[in-house]
């Protein structure tokens, strides 16, 4: 049987080999830690580090297509892996979403196809920059320009001195501050395109985030208007045009409080987001992901549920100020009808920490979201 690759061995690349496997490959991950969710699934674990050349020439001897789960991939490894082996997404695509200055300019470029801009922003990368910093941009978002995610690595500034300050706190690492926008609601939308040009487009995913991590992701949206909706897909799928990019990519929206539409970042590979689509969906965003890598035509995006998922985080080991983690109670949560629970075999529960997550599926949103409640409820955490 063919083998494929992926690199990276966190929930996304254990989600992955599981969609691999399903379908009857093996499935071979590099990644240098050596106990690691995709690790436990996968038939070969290649310990090495993301640049380790003999890592990368072992994975690509027995692959016949390598993927990555893991953003910050250096994109030299997957160049060094298309010598000799078909891989997607390229370096190309994934450099572009590593950089958020590079991923801003790239949407600007888009825009007369995709017709959507991001927040106003400037590049802050030395003092002069913080000299010069309009009065419009401000209050804003200090975000450095690498490795930031879960909204780690980002300060709200409401001054000039705040900025300094920021900047300061953040090593003085090349940053991007950008406008605070007046968010109604935030959406992303999921694609997948092959190495033809076809590209398909999930439904609209409704997110909703605590303390900068994702909480839950809704769909269909219950703020989503069909204009909106329309305006995400059609952006999205000129975006991934416009990158020559194949595999699945999330790009993610904010709608603001005037009904404007947004572009804020893309994810070069399946999403938190869209972790729904493996219960609401004929295709689940990982299928794709081994349909788009092995060059097979794409699946059907259709949902068949209505769906909430609700991200499992270490803290619902830990009641109150507790330190003694103590497993939830999965028999109360998998009583209620359509739950299904993923977890990504992690066995040191930390407060924020993805630790696994449930989808609630229904034949309504209103029936899904009462499972939600109740799920949080027996889970201890605010609906
Ligand atoms: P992720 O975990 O999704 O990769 P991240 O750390 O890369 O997140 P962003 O998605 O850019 O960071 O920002 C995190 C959250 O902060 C957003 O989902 C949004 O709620 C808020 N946010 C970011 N930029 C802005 C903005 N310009 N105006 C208002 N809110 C914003
Ligand atoms: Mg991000
Ligand atoms: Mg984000």
């Amino acid at each position: 049987p063919a083998w494929l690759g992926v690199m990276g061995g966190g929930q996304l690349g254990r989600m992955f080999a599981q969609a691999a496997q399903a379908m009857g490959y093996q499935v071979a991950v590099l990644e240098p830690s050596q106990d690691c969710p995709a690790g436990q699934v996968a038939q070969r674990l290649v310990n090495a580090d993301y640049s380790d050349a003999a890592g990368l020439d072992a994975l690509a001897a027995q692959c016949a297509a390598v993927t990555t789960e893991f953003e910050n991939v250096p994109a030299d490894s997957l160049s060094r892996l298309a010598q000799t082996v078909f891989v997607a997404p390229d370096g190309h695509g994934v450099s572009v979403a590593q950089d958020r200055v590079a991923e801003k300019r790239f949407f600007v470029s888009c825009a007369p196809k995709s017709g959507v801009l991001p927040a106003p922003h400037k590049v802050i990368a030395a003092q002069e920059d913080i000299d010069a910093i309009s009065d419009d941009l401000l209050p804003g978002i200090l975000k450095t320009v690498r490795m930031g995610y879960d909204g780690k690595g980002q300060v709200r500034v409401k001054s000039r001195a705040d900025v300094q300050a920021a900047f300061e706190s953040m090593g003085k690492v090349t940053c991007l501050l950008e406008k605070m926008l007046p968010l109604a609601y935030e959406v992303s939308v999921l694609t997948a395109r092959g190495h033809d040009g076809e590209s398909v487009v999930y439904p609209i995913a409704e997110n909703v985030h605590r303390d900068g991590i994702l909480f839950t992701t809704t769909v269909p949206g219950p703020n989503v208007s069909e204009e909106s909706a329309l305006k995400a897909q059609k952006a999205a799928q000129a975006i991934v045009a416009e990158l020559g990019y194949v595999g699945v990519l999330c790009i993610e929206f904010f709608v603001l409080t005037d009904g404007s539409l947004v572009v804020n970042e893309m994810a070069p590979r399946p999403h938190n987001s869209g972790h729904y689509t493996i219960d609401a969906c004929v295709t689940s965003q990982f299928e794709q992901q081994v349909r788009a890598m092995a060059r097979l035509p794409l699946g059907d995006v259709r949902q068949h549920s209505a769906a909430v998922m609700l991200n499992i985080l270490g803290d619902v080991w830990f009641e109150g100020d507790r330190d003694d983690a103590r497993e939830p109670a999965w028999h109360e949560i998998l009583a209620l009808p359509g739950a299904n629970l993923h977890l990504y075999g992690k066995d040191d529960p930390r407060r924020a920490r993805k630790m696994g997550h449930l989808t609630f599926i229904a034949p309504t949103l209103e029936q899904a979201q009462q499972q939600l409640n109740a799920a949080c409820a027996v889970l201890g955490i605010a609906a």
